[in-house]
């Protein structure tokens, strides 16, 4: 678009949730693999910086200090850490996600500290307006590519979308558009690839914070009446959080959306195969072309090579 000064700001943002870490080996070990990989194969100019945002609890921040004076040891490109309290953000969130979680956060209450699991959606809100973009990207990750590449993508935005993300690979919106979908015969809700909606994958989103501050549309799709009018619409229920509202907003407005290849979040889960979607399993996993980033979904081990 016409805005340029993306190309002279050195800094590249990216946010993960960090919390809880202390608590499980398991988490450790993928934060190990994801940051060892973007490491290795992170390249940057040499005024340019990767800024590494992490949303943590106290205990998993003084791990993470830790994990990442080793992690980082071999970077060949400028960094820097920022680490934001959980506590803060949720406080700030929760006026803002709180109507949407009842439709897609697990149980039927909106628990105040689940309001997190929306930060992507009202990031525009939370962030300061001087930060126009970042990426946020899960911690079971493995890079195959210069994360820097992935910034790139920003630029092939088509005017009036905010964010940039992968489709599902699996039927899960399938299953969860059911009655819609027995209702709509004819519907595209939950269909394969290419010409269906599948919904999205939240494992790593382009967030263009300005473009959504600059939308009407999105931010109109936030207010609570709203929400509740397109989840009546498609009898949506879900648990999986931001992934949810933005896959229900992306079957009605799939202009908001720019789709990112499938190289760039190539999920690994197969639940569903076993789950009484296997005899169109293979029409949602399938992802040709390059893999630039694995996703071990659901703990899904990650291909060696
Ligand atoms: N996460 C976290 N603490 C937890 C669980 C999850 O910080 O106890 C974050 C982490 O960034 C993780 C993301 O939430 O990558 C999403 O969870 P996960 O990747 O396990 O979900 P999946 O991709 O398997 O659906
Ligand atoms: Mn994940």
């Amino acid at each position: 678009g016409a805005d340029t000064s993306s190309l002279s700001d050195p800094h590249f943002h990216v946010l993960m949730m960090f919390t809880k870490i202390d608590k499980s080996r398991s988490l450790q070990e993928k934060f190990r693999v994801a940051m060892l990989s973007m490491v290795k194969h992170g390249d940057f100019l040499e005024e340019e910086v990767l800024v590494l945002h992490f949303v943590s609890d106290q205990a998993s921040q003084e791990l993470g200090q830790r994990m990442l004076q080793e992690v980082l040891l071999d970077a060949t490109f400028q960094y820097e850490v920022v680490f934001h309290d959980v506590v803060e953000l949720t406080h700030k969130l929760f006026p803002i996600v709180e109507a949407m979680q009842k439709y897609f956060s697990a149980g039927s209450g909106a628990y105040y500290s689940d309001a997190i699991f929306f930060l992507s959606v009202a990031m525009h809100h939370i962030m300061p307006q001087s930060l126009t973009r970042i990426v946020q990207v899960d911690l079971d990750l493995k890079y195959r590519t210069n994360i820097r590449d992935l910034f790139q993508q920003f630029d092939h935005f088509p005017p009036g979308a905010v964010l940039g993300i992968t489709r599902e690979m699996q039927p899960v919106y399938r299953h969860t558009f059911w009655q819609y979908r027995k209702e709509n015969p004819q519907t595209k809700v939950g269909e394969p690839p290419p010409d269906g909606l599948p919904g999205f994958n939240s494992g790593v989103m382009l967030l263009d914070l300005r473009a959504m501050r600059a939308s009407p549309l999105y931010n109109q799709l936030l207010e609570p009446g709203n929400v509740a009018k397109l989840a009546d619409q498609y009898r949506f229920r879900g648990h999986l959080g931001d992934q949810d509202f933005f896959s229900m907003i992306g079957m009605e407005h799939p202009e908001l959306f720019y789709a990112l290849a499938c190289g760039w979040n190539r999920q690994l889960c197969t639940w569903w195969r076993e789950h009484g979607y296997g005899d169109v399993f293979q029409l949602y996993y399938r992802c040709d072309g390059p893999v630039y980033i694995y996703h071990g979904n659901c703990n899904t081990a990650i291909p060696d090579d």
